[in-house]
Protein backbone atom coordinates (compact mmCIF):
# COMPACT_ATOMS: atom_id res chain seq x y z
CA UNK A 1 0.00 0.00 0.00
CA UNK A 2 1.08 3.82 -0.85
CA UNK A 3 2.51 5.55 1.85
CA UNK A 4 -0.41 7.63 3.57
CA UNK A 5 -0.75 11.48 2.19
CA UNK A 6 -0.48 13.73 4.84
CA UNK A 7 -2.53 17.21 4.72
CA UNK A 8 -0.52 20.43 3.46
CA UNK A 9 1.24 22.03 6.57
CA UNK A 10 1.81 18.33 7.81
CA UNK A 11 4.43 16.36 7.52
CA UNK A 12 6.70 13.76 9.14
CA UNK A 13 10.22 13.98 9.87
CA UNK A 14 11.55 10.34 7.91
CA UNK A 15 13.42 11.25 4.62
CA UNK A 16 15.24 14.39 3.05
CA UNK A 17 12.17 15.72 1.17
CA UNK A 18 10.65 16.32 4.91
CA UNK A 19 13.62 18.10 6.13
CA UNK A 20 13.51 20.17 2.99
CA UNK A 21 9.78 21.19 4.29
CA UNK A 22 11.05 21.97 7.26
CA UNK A 23 13.84 23.87 6.20
CA UNK A 24 11.58 26.10 3.61
CA UNK A 25 9.17 26.43 6.99
CA UNK A 26 12.13 27.48 9.75
CA UNK A 27 13.80 30.08 6.32
CA UNK A 28 10.57 31.55 6.14
CA UNK A 29 10.12 32.38 9.62
CA UNK A 30 6.71 30.62 10.34
CA UNK A 31 5.30 28.87 13.11
CA UNK A 32 6.59 25.34 13.54
CA UNK A 33 4.20 22.76 16.26
CA UNK A 34 6.08 19.00 16.95
CA UNK A 35 4.20 16.56 18.04
CA UNK A 36 5.92 14.23 20.10
CA UNK A 37 8.18 14.93 22.96
CA UNK A 38 10.58 11.87 22.21
CA UNK A 39 14.65 12.41 21.02
CA UNK A 40 13.47 13.23 17.55
CA UNK A 41 11.45 15.41 18.32
CA UNK A 42 13.19 17.75 20.76
CA UNK A 43 16.49 17.57 18.52
CA UNK A 44 13.94 19.06 15.84
CA UNK A 45 12.41 21.46 17.90
CA UNK A 46 15.74 22.76 19.53
CA UNK A 47 17.42 22.72 15.88
CA UNK A 48 14.60 24.62 14.19
CA UNK A 49 14.29 27.36 17.17
CA UNK A 50 18.22 27.79 16.78
CA UNK A 51 18.01 28.65 13.58
CA UNK A 52 15.45 31.46 14.68
CA UNK A 53 12.08 29.17 14.28
CA UNK A 54 9.61 29.93 16.88
CA UNK A 55 8.60 26.11 18.00
CA UNK A 56 6.22 24.43 20.26
CA UNK A 57 6.75 20.96 21.36
CA UNK A 58 3.57 19.31 22.37
CA UNK A 59 3.75 16.20 24.57
CA UNK A 60 1.69 13.75 26.80
CA UNK A 61 2.80 12.83 30.46
CA UNK A 62 4.02 15.37 32.70
CA UNK A 63 8.06 16.33 31.28
CA UNK A 64 9.27 15.51 27.47
CA UNK A 65 11.25 12.24 27.37
CA UNK A 66 8.92 10.59 29.40
CA UNK A 67 9.66 6.84 28.38
CA UNK A 68 13.95 7.52 29.23
CA UNK A 69 14.22 10.10 31.73
CA UNK A 70 12.91 10.90 35.36
CA UNK A 71 10.69 13.24 36.86
CA UNK A 72 13.44 15.63 38.16
CA UNK A 73 15.73 15.06 35.06
CA UNK A 74 12.69 15.81 32.81
CA UNK A 75 11.68 18.54 34.56
CA UNK A 76 15.02 20.05 34.41
CA UNK A 77 14.86 19.24 30.83
CA UNK A 78 11.84 20.98 30.06
CA UNK A 79 13.31 24.06 31.66
CA UNK A 80 16.20 23.63 30.00
CA UNK A 81 14.28 23.49 26.23
CA UNK A 82 12.50 26.85 27.21
CA UNK A 83 15.54 28.88 28.35
CA UNK A 84 16.55 27.58 24.36
CA UNK A 85 13.72 29.34 23.67
CA UNK A 86 11.11 25.92 22.71
CA UNK A 87 7.73 26.51 24.35
CA UNK A 88 7.08 23.23 25.93
CA UNK A 89 3.08 22.08 26.11
CA UNK A 90 3.22 19.16 28.61
CA UNK A 91 0.34 16.26 29.72
CA UNK A 92 -1.07 17.59 26.18
CA UNK A 93 -3.41 15.34 23.95
CA UNK A 94 -3.91 16.05 20.39
CA UNK A 95 -7.18 15.35 19.38
CA UNK A 96 -7.09 16.62 15.56
CA UNK A 97 -5.60 19.51 13.33
CA UNK A 98 -7.66 22.94 12.25
CA UNK A 99 -6.83 23.79 8.60
CA UNK A 100 -7.58 27.41 8.14
CA UNK A 101 -4.50 28.68 6.80
CA UNK A 102 -5.05 31.17 3.38
CA UNK A 103 -4.07 27.89 1.72
CA UNK A 104 -5.99 25.52 2.94
CA UNK A 105 -3.07 24.20 4.86
CA UNK A 106 -2.74 23.29 8.68
CA UNK A 107 -3.31 26.19 11.30
CA UNK A 108 -3.43 24.72 14.77
CA UNK A 109 -3.05 21.83 16.55
CA UNK A 110 -6.58 20.85 18.58
CA UNK A 111 -5.63 19.25 22.27
CA UNK A 112 -8.50 17.60 24.46
CA UNK A 113 -8.84 20.33 26.39
CA UNK A 114 -10.83 22.45 23.98
CA UNK A 115 -7.49 24.76 23.29
CA UNK A 116 -5.27 24.55 20.36
CA UNK A 117 -1.95 25.31 19.43
CA UNK A 118 -1.19 27.77 16.65
CA UNK A 119 1.04 27.33 13.79
CA UNK A 120 2.23 27.34 10.08
CA UNK A 121 3.92 23.59 10.09
CA UNK A 122 3.24 20.62 12.13
CA UNK A 123 5.89 17.88 12.33
CA UNK A 124 4.81 14.55 13.31
CA UNK A 125 7.45 12.92 15.69
CA UNK A 126 5.28 10.75 17.84
CA UNK A 127 6.59 7.46 17.18
CA UNK A 128 7.11 5.03 14.73
CA UNK A 129 5.90 1.43 13.65
CA UNK A 130 6.98 -0.93 10.75
CA UNK A 131 4.25 -1.60 8.54
CA UNK A 132 4.08 -5.48 8.43
CA UNK A 133 1.19 -5.53 6.03
CA UNK A 134 3.60 -6.93 3.27
CA UNK A 135 4.97 -9.92 5.86
CA UNK A 136 1.52 -10.61 7.05
CA UNK A 137 0.56 -10.98 3.72
CA UNK A 138 3.45 -13.08 2.83
CA UNK A 139 2.42 -15.42 5.86
CA UNK A 140 4.81 -14.68 8.28
CA UNK A 141 4.37 -14.24 11.81
CA UNK A 142 4.61 -10.37 13.25
CA UNK A 143 3.79 -8.30 16.79
CA UNK A 144 5.54 -4.83 16.31
CA UNK A 145 7.96 -6.29 13.90
CA UNK A 146 8.74 -9.78 11.68
CA UNK A 147 9.42 -11.56 14.36
CA UNK A 148 12.71 -13.37 14.47
CA UNK A 149 14.48 -15.68 16.78
CA UNK A 150 17.95 -15.33 18.13
CA UNK A 151 19.55 -16.11 14.49
CA UNK A 152 17.48 -13.13 12.83
CA UNK A 153 15.41 -16.15 10.97
CA UNK A 154 11.20 -15.72 10.50
CA UNK A 155 9.12 -17.85 13.19
CA UNK A 156 8.70 -21.19 10.55
CA UNK A 157 10.24 -19.57 7.92
CA UNK A 158 13.81 -20.10 8.66
CA UNK A 159 14.72 -19.12 5.06
CA UNK A 160 13.49 -15.70 5.59
CA UNK A 161 15.23 -13.34 7.77
CA UNK A 162 14.67 -10.15 9.23
CA UNK A 163 16.87 -6.74 10.20
CA UNK A 164 16.88 -3.54 11.58
CA UNK A 165 13.67 -1.49 11.97
CA UNK A 166 10.95 -4.14 11.04
CA UNK A 167 12.75 -7.23 12.84
CA UNK A 168 11.24 -7.74 16.02
CA UNK A 169 13.94 -10.22 18.04
CA UNK A 170 11.56 -12.90 19.94
CA UNK A 171 12.12 -16.64 19.61
CA UNK A 172 9.39 -19.37 19.74
CA UNK A 173 10.44 -20.79 23.27
CA UNK A 174 8.10 -19.23 25.82
CA UNK A 175 10.97 -20.36 28.58
CA UNK A 176 13.35 -18.06 27.22
CA UNK A 177 14.03 -15.39 29.23
CA UNK A 178 16.20 -12.69 27.53
CA UNK A 179 12.69 -12.89 25.21
CA UNK A 180 10.65 -12.58 27.93
CA UNK A 181 11.67 -8.36 28.88
CA UNK A 182 12.61 -7.93 25.32
CA UNK A 183 11.16 -5.12 23.89
CA UNK A 184 10.56 -4.78 20.07
CA UNK A 185 12.73 -3.02 17.42
CA UNK A 186 15.53 -0.36 18.51
CA UNK A 187 14.43 2.06 16.12
CA UNK A 188 18.28 2.67 16.30
CA UNK A 189 20.85 2.66 13.46
CA UNK A 190 23.65 0.45 15.72
CA UNK A 191 21.65 -2.46 16.18
CA UNK A 192 20.47 -3.10 12.93
CA UNK A 193 24.48 -2.45 11.33
CA UNK A 194 25.52 -5.38 13.91
CA UNK A 195 22.62 -7.57 13.29
CA UNK A 196 23.55 -7.11 9.43
CA UNK A 197 27.37 -7.73 9.99
CA UNK A 198 26.20 -10.72 11.76
CA UNK A 199 23.91 -12.20 9.30
CA UNK A 200 26.62 -12.07 6.30
CA UNK A 201 28.98 -13.42 8.30
CA UNK A 202 27.07 -16.34 9.13
CA UNK A 203 25.11 -16.36 5.32
CA UNK A 204 28.64 -16.67 4.27
CA UNK A 205 29.49 -19.26 6.95
CA UNK A 206 26.22 -21.45 5.63
CA UNK A 207 26.92 -21.06 2.15
CA UNK A 208 30.57 -22.25 2.26
CA UNK A 209 29.43 -25.46 3.88
CA UNK A 210 30.72 -24.64 7.16
CA UNK A 211 30.06 -27.46 10.06
CA UNK A 212 27.37 -27.14 11.76
CA UNK A 213 29.56 -25.91 15.37
CA UNK A 214 31.07 -22.97 13.14
CA UNK A 215 27.20 -22.02 12.64
CA UNK A 216 26.56 -21.98 16.04
CA UNK A 217 28.40 -18.18 15.89
CA UNK A 218 25.66 -16.57 18.51
CA UNK A 219 24.34 -12.97 17.83
CA UNK A 220 26.53 -10.33 20.03
CA UNK A 221 24.57 -9.00 22.97
CA UNK A 222 23.21 -5.44 22.08
CA UNK A 223 25.57 -2.68 23.90
CA UNK A 224 23.40 -0.97 26.60
CA UNK A 225 21.24 1.92 25.40
CA UNK A 226 22.19 5.89 25.88
CA UNK A 227 20.70 8.86 24.91
CA UNK A 228 22.05 11.57 23.97
CA UNK A 229 20.96 14.95 22.66
CA UNK A 230 21.97 16.24 19.79
CA UNK A 231 21.88 19.92 20.21
CA UNK A 232 24.16 22.63 20.21
CA UNK A 233 22.51 24.46 23.52
CA UNK A 234 21.62 21.72 25.63
CA UNK A 235 23.39 18.76 26.69
CA UNK A 236 21.57 15.51 28.03
CA UNK A 237 22.47 11.81 28.33
CA UNK A 238 20.53 9.25 29.98
CA UNK A 239 20.74 5.45 29.94
CA UNK A 240 19.22 2.26 31.46
CA UNK A 241 16.49 2.61 34.54
CA UNK A 242 16.23 5.65 36.43
CA UNK A 243 13.02 5.53 37.22
CA UNK A 244 13.18 4.77 40.88
CA UNK A 245 14.01 7.87 43.39
CA UNK A 246 15.98 8.01 46.50
CA UNK A 247 13.31 7.79 49.20
CA UNK A 248 11.46 5.20 47.11
CA UNK A 249 12.28 2.10 50.06
CA UNK A 250 9.75 -0.06 47.52
CA UNK A 251 11.62 0.39 44.52
CA UNK A 252 15.29 0.93 45.95
CA UNK A 253 14.47 -2.65 48.35
CA UNK A 254 12.71 -5.23 45.85
CA UNK A 255 13.94 -8.61 45.56
CA UNK A 256 16.35 -7.96 48.89
CA UNK A 257 15.12 -10.55 51.29
CA UNK A 258 16.57 -9.22 53.76
CA UNK A 259 14.89 -5.44 53.23
CA UNK A 260 18.14 -3.95 52.89
CA UNK A 261 17.85 -1.51 49.60
CA UNK A 262 19.76 -2.79 46.76
CA UNK A 263 19.70 0.06 44.21
CA UNK A 264 21.24 2.77 45.68
CA UNK A 265 20.79 6.52 44.42
CA UNK A 266 22.90 9.63 44.48
CA UNK A 267 20.47 12.81 43.04
CA UNK A 268 21.32 16.22 42.56
CA UNK A 269 19.30 19.10 41.44
CA UNK A 270 19.64 22.71 40.51
CA UNK A 271 16.84 23.57 38.36
CA UNK A 272 17.58 27.67 38.31
CA UNK A 273 20.75 27.00 36.37
CA UNK A 274 19.36 23.62 34.09
CA UNK A 275 21.53 21.25 35.86
CA UNK A 276 20.45 17.42 36.68
CA UNK A 277 22.26 14.51 37.91
CA UNK A 278 20.62 11.20 38.68
CA UNK A 279 22.68 8.12 39.74
CA UNK A 280 21.13 4.79 39.99
CA UNK A 281 23.70 1.98 41.15
CA UNK A 282 24.04 -1.50 42.39
CA UNK A 283 26.75 -2.47 44.42
CA UNK A 284 28.76 0.86 42.88
CA UNK A 285 27.57 -0.20 39.29
CA UNK A 286 25.86 2.32 37.19
CA UNK A 287 22.13 0.43 36.81
CA UNK A 288 20.80 3.86 35.40
CA UNK A 289 22.38 7.96 34.86
CA UNK A 290 20.56 11.28 34.00
CA UNK A 291 22.42 14.50 33.58
CA UNK A 292 21.40 17.82 32.00
CA UNK A 293 23.54 20.68 31.74
CA UNK A 294 26.61 18.67 33.16
CA UNK A 295 28.54 17.44 29.81
CA UNK A 296 31.36 16.30 31.95
CA UNK A 297 29.87 14.47 34.55
CA UNK A 298 27.70 13.31 31.54
CA UNK A 299 30.53 12.09 29.41
CA UNK A 300 32.31 10.40 32.39
CA UNK A 301 29.07 9.09 33.64
CA UNK A 302 28.26 6.96 30.04
CA UNK A 303 31.93 5.86 29.98
CA UNK A 304 31.40 4.36 33.57
CA UNK A 305 28.16 2.82 32.46
CA UNK A 306 29.38 1.30 28.99
CA UNK A 307 32.60 -0.37 31.19
CA UNK A 308 30.21 -1.21 34.14
CA UNK A 309 32.98 0.10 36.13
CA UNK A 310 32.52 1.15 39.81
CA UNK A 311 31.80 4.59 41.02
CA UNK A 312 33.93 6.45 43.55
CA UNK A 313 32.09 5.84 47.00
CA UNK A 314 31.87 10.13 46.88
CA UNK A 315 29.73 10.48 43.93
CA UNK A 316 30.25 14.21 44.36
CA UNK A 317 33.86 13.50 42.52
CA UNK A 318 31.46 13.22 39.52
CA UNK A 319 29.62 16.33 40.09
CA UNK A 320 32.61 18.18 40.60
CA UNK A 321 33.82 17.56 36.68
CA UNK A 322 31.38 20.56 35.50
CA UNK A 323 33.07 22.96 38.23
CA UNK A 324 34.71 25.97 36.94
CA UNK A 325 37.83 24.98 38.03
CA UNK A 326 38.05 21.15 36.57
CA UNK A 327 37.80 21.70 33.14
CA UNK A 328 42.24 21.03 32.81
CA UNK A 329 41.52 18.58 36.29
CA UNK A 330 38.68 16.38 34.30
CA UNK A 331 40.29 13.26 33.31
CA UNK A 332 41.08 12.09 30.09
CA UNK A 333 38.67 10.56 27.94
CA UNK A 334 39.41 6.22 27.82
CA UNK A 335 40.92 5.87 24.84
CA UNK A 336 38.96 2.79 24.61
CA UNK A 337 35.40 4.10 25.39
CA UNK A 338 32.95 4.06 22.47
CA UNK A 339 33.17 7.46 20.23
CA UNK A 340 30.87 6.19 17.76
CA UNK A 341 27.73 3.71 19.18
CA UNK A 342 25.80 3.76 15.45
CA UNK A 343 29.17 1.64 14.11
CA UNK A 344 30.57 0.53 17.31
CA UNK A 345 34.08 2.63 16.79
CA UNK A 346 36.23 2.73 19.52
CA UNK A 347 38.62 6.06 20.04
CA UNK A 348 41.62 3.09 20.01
CA UNK A 349 40.55 3.31 16.41
CA UNK A 350 39.76 6.71 15.45
CA UNK A 351 42.81 7.65 17.12
CA UNK A 352 45.14 5.26 15.13
CA UNK A 353 42.99 6.43 11.71
CA UNK A 354 43.78 10.06 12.73
CA UNK A 355 47.79 8.59 13.36
CA UNK A 356 47.69 7.27 9.81
CA UNK A 357 47.20 10.47 8.39
CA UNK A 358 43.18 11.20 8.39
CA UNK A 359 42.81 14.65 9.15
CA UNK A 360 39.01 15.48 8.35
CA UNK A 361 35.83 13.47 9.80
CA UNK A 362 35.13 12.82 6.73
CA UNK A 363 38.76 10.53 6.04
CA UNK A 364 38.16 9.29 9.58
CA UNK A 365 34.87 8.10 8.52
CA UNK A 366 36.12 6.45 5.49
CA UNK A 367 38.45 4.60 7.04
CA UNK A 368 36.33 3.20 10.08
CA UNK A 369 32.60 4.10 9.23
CA UNK A 370 32.78 6.27 12.50
CA UNK A 371 30.20 8.91 11.87
CA UNK A 372 28.64 7.69 9.20
CA UNK A 373 25.29 6.73 11.30
CA UNK A 374 23.22 9.63 13.24
CA UNK A 375 26.36 12.20 13.31
CA UNK A 376 26.23 12.42 17.16
CA UNK A 377 30.01 11.74 17.50
CA UNK A 378 30.86 14.02 14.52
CA UNK A 379 32.04 16.76 17.18
CA UNK A 380 34.11 14.34 19.10
CA UNK A 381 36.06 13.50 15.81
CA UNK A 382 36.60 16.81 15.46
CA UNK A 383 38.22 17.07 18.62
CA UNK A 384 40.57 13.90 18.39
CA UNK A 385 41.89 15.16 14.92
CA UNK A 386 42.53 18.89 16.32
CA UNK A 387 44.13 17.47 19.39
CA UNK A 388 46.06 15.36 17.48
CA UNK A 389 47.04 17.99 15.05
CA UNK A 390 48.13 20.52 17.99
CA UNK A 391 50.48 18.17 19.55
CA UNK A 392 51.70 17.63 16.23
CA UNK A 393 52.67 21.29 16.10
CA UNK A 394 53.79 21.75 19.55
C1 LIG B 1 14.99 11.98 11.10
C2 LIG B 1 15.54 10.73 11.72
C3 LIG B 1 16.56 10.84 12.64
C4 LIG B 1 17.09 9.70 13.22
N1 LIG B 1 18.10 9.84 14.11
C5 LIG B 1 18.67 8.75 14.64
C6 LIG B 1 19.78 8.87 15.52
O1 LIG B 1 20.23 9.97 15.82
N2 LIG B 1 20.35 7.74 16.01
C7 LIG B 1 19.89 6.50 15.67
O2 LIG B 1 20.45 5.49 16.11
N3 LIG B 1 18.81 6.35 14.86
C8 LIG B 1 18.19 7.44 14.33
N4 LIG B 1 17.12 7.30 13.50
C9 LIG B 1 16.57 5.95 13.24
C10 LIG B 1 17.35 5.22 12.18
O3 LIG B 1 17.40 6.01 11.00
C11 LIG B 1 16.69 3.88 11.88
O4 LIG B 1 16.63 3.14 13.06
C12 LIG B 1 17.48 3.07 10.84
O5 LIG B 1 17.60 3.79 9.63
C13 LIG B 1 16.80 1.74 10.57
O6 LIG B 1 17.51 1.04 9.56
P1 LIG B 1 16.80 -0.02 8.65
O7 LIG B 1 17.84 -0.46 7.69
O8 LIG B 1 16.10 -1.02 9.48
O9 LIG B 1 15.62 0.78 7.90
P2 LIG B 1 15.73 2.02 6.90
O10 LIG B 1 16.98 2.79 7.10
O11 LIG B 1 14.42 2.71 7.03
O12 LIG B 1 15.85 1.32 5.48
C14 LIG B 1 14.76 0.61 4.91
C15 LIG B 1 14.94 0.57 3.40
O13 LIG B 1 13.98 -0.30 2.84
C16 LIG B 1 13.40 0.30 1.71
N5 LIG B 1 12.06 -0.29 1.52
C17 LIG B 1 10.97 -0.15 2.31
N6 LIG B 1 9.95 -0.86 1.82
C18 LIG B 1 10.40 -1.47 0.72
C19 LIG B 1 9.79 -2.36 -0.23
N7 LIG B 1 8.53 -2.74 -0.14
N8 LIG B 1 10.57 -2.78 -1.25
C20 LIG B 1 11.86 -2.40 -1.37
N9 LIG B 1 12.47 -1.59 -0.50
C21 LIG B 1 11.75 -1.13 0.53
C22 LIG B 1 13.37 1.78 2.06
O14 LIG B 1 13.27 2.56 0.92
C23 LIG B 1 14.72 1.94 2.77
O15 LIG B 1 15.75 2.18 1.86
C24 LIG B 1 16.56 8.43 12.91
C25 LIG B 1 15.52 8.33 11.98
C26 LIG B 1 15.01 9.46 11.39
C27 LIG B 1 13.90 9.32 10.41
Amino acid sequence: PAAPVLPPGVTALRDLRDASVLRAAVAGGKRVVVLGGGVLGLETALAAAEEGARVTVVHNGPHPLGRNIDRGGGAVLAASMRNCGVRVAGNARSTGVEHNAPDGGFSALLLDDGSAIDGDLLVLSCGVRPRTELAEGCGLSTAAGILVDHKLRAHHEPHIFAIGDCAEVRCPDPECLECRTARGPSGLVGPGWRQAEWLAEYLTLLASGAPEAELLLPLPAELPGVIVLKARGLTMAVAGDVSAEPWDEEALCAGAADGRPRLQIAQWADPEHGRYVKMTTRAGVLEGLAAVGMPRTAAELVQLFERGAELPADRSLLLRLDGPDQAAAAGAADPERTVCRCAGVSGTKIAAAVTDGCGTVAEVSGATRAGTGCGGCHDDIKGMIEKHFQGAVA
